[in-house]
């Protein structure tokens, strides 16, 4: 199981966000939180809430807007029940299927757990990133005894101003002096064909790992590319449990993510423009009830921006309260409309002006324009059909 936690802010920041979350613990996120952020850079809302590691998805239940998305308790058993079999015995099934596609010589297999010295709960991500962090960097030094496969290492990246640690259920695996990411995933490979919405997720989860990583060595003076870009994913086989592995090359997606990760605004500058006493806390009374009404709750999420685009849906468990809240606007329709329909916010805008009700703004022209052709195109073919 992957999980960030916010790490490396300045002490004004850090006590500033924990207020926003309240009296909890930061919610743990994973290399999917990470991969949806970048789908969404210019969403202040949830960058404050991610940031703060506030529990959107308890949020959103509370304020009656659950998200309905995320893997299913069965889901996740199997998930972890596959990359329990596929780690069993030291990776034995993995290492068998790193001979297959990469070439590992047969001598050449040492396996670290990182997260075996005291338990995963029992340390701090300080502590635990500080050793998979020599570690690494010893392999990446070509000491030959410093193995070559790595269960559980801690990393770190840095995402909107903050450092936020990264705990894959992936194997760091160096191999002739490259690393691989590996990325193992439950899905079926069937006929050497997978669901290619669900490899391209896991592509770019990857991703991240590959990038925190190639980071890790950058920072401590080695040379990043020594990760590779082809990470390689392990997945069932033909609906059986015997898993197989693919290579996937990672490349775009890591310039998206490092581009998208560049554009994000600065916590720090996002916090300074929002209300001294924004507050997410849904701390429960001794009933267990939030304390907090939900129209509070309501109140403070319309006091941060939010960037409302259908692709919400697919990646942040607040989307149904962001697309009832952008219900009218331009931008709800999807990133090419809000595009073409640049300077017109609102729907009723834009019919307006597509049926020569209201005249353009200097800078609607051209978007009026292409309206009017669309709505006289529309009506000749609904003429057409005798509608
Ligand atoms: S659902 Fe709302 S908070 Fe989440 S990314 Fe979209 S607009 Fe932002």
């Amino acid at each position: 199981m992957t999980s960030t936690s916010i790490i490396g802010t300045s002490d004004g920041t850090a006590q500033r966000l924990a207020e926003i979350r309240g009296g909890v613990r930061p919610t743990r996120h994973n290399a999917r939180t990470i991969a949806a952020l970048t789908r969404n850079p210019g969403c202040a809302r949830r960058a404050v809430l991610d940031g703060a590691g506030v529990d959107k998805q308890r949020l959103a239940a509370y304020i009656d807007f659950p998200s309905r998305f995320g893997q299913s308790q069965f889901a996740l058993a199997r998930g972890n029940a596959f990359e329990a079999q596929v780690k069993a015995n030291g990776c034995a099934d993995l290492l068998s299927l790193l001979r297959e596609r990469l070439g590992l010589p047969i001598p050449e297999v040492a396996y670290d757990d990182l997260e075996s010295v005291t338990g995963r709960d029992k340390e701090s991500p300080e502590v635990r990133y500080a050793r998979s962090r020599a570690l690494l960097t010893r392999a990446a030094s070509g000491d030959s005894g410093a193995g070559t496969l790595f269960d559980h290492p801690l990393l770190g990246l840095e995402v909107a101003g903050q450092r936020v640690y990264l705990e894959p259920d992936l194997i760091a695996f160096q191999h002739e002096g490259r690393f691989h990411v590996v990325e193992i995933k439950s899905f079926a490979v069937v006929d050497g064909q997978a669901d290619p919405s669900k490899v391209s997720a896991a592509a770019i989860q990857a991703a991240v790992y590959v990038l925190a990583m190639r980071e890790m060595l950058a920072e401590s003076g080695y040379d990043p590319t020594i990760v590779s870009h082809d990470v390689v994913l392990v997945c069932p086989r033909d609906f059986s449990n015997q898993p197989t592995a693919v290579l996937v090359d990672v490349r775009k997606q890591l310039s998206v993510l490092r581009r998208q990760l560049g554009r994000m605004t600065k916590v720090d500058q996002m916090l300074a423009a929002l209300p001294a006493n924004l507050s997410f806390d849904l701390a429960p009374d001794a009933a267990g009830v939030p304390t907090r009404a939900p129209d509070a709750i309501v109140d403070a999420l319309h006091a941060v921006d939010a960037r409302y685009a259908p692709d919400c849906l697919a990646v942040c468990e607040l989307a149904y309260f962001c697309r009832n809240e952008a219900k009218g606007c331009t931008a709800a329709l999807g990133t090419s409309a809000r595009e073409e329909l640049g300077g017109i916010e609102r729907v009723e805008t834009a019919l307006a002006l597509a049926h020569d009700e209201l005249a353009p703004a200097e800078d609607q022209a051209e978007a009026a324009a292409l309206l009017r052709s669309a709505a006289r195109l529309r009506a000749e073919l609904m003429a057409g059909v005798g509608l």
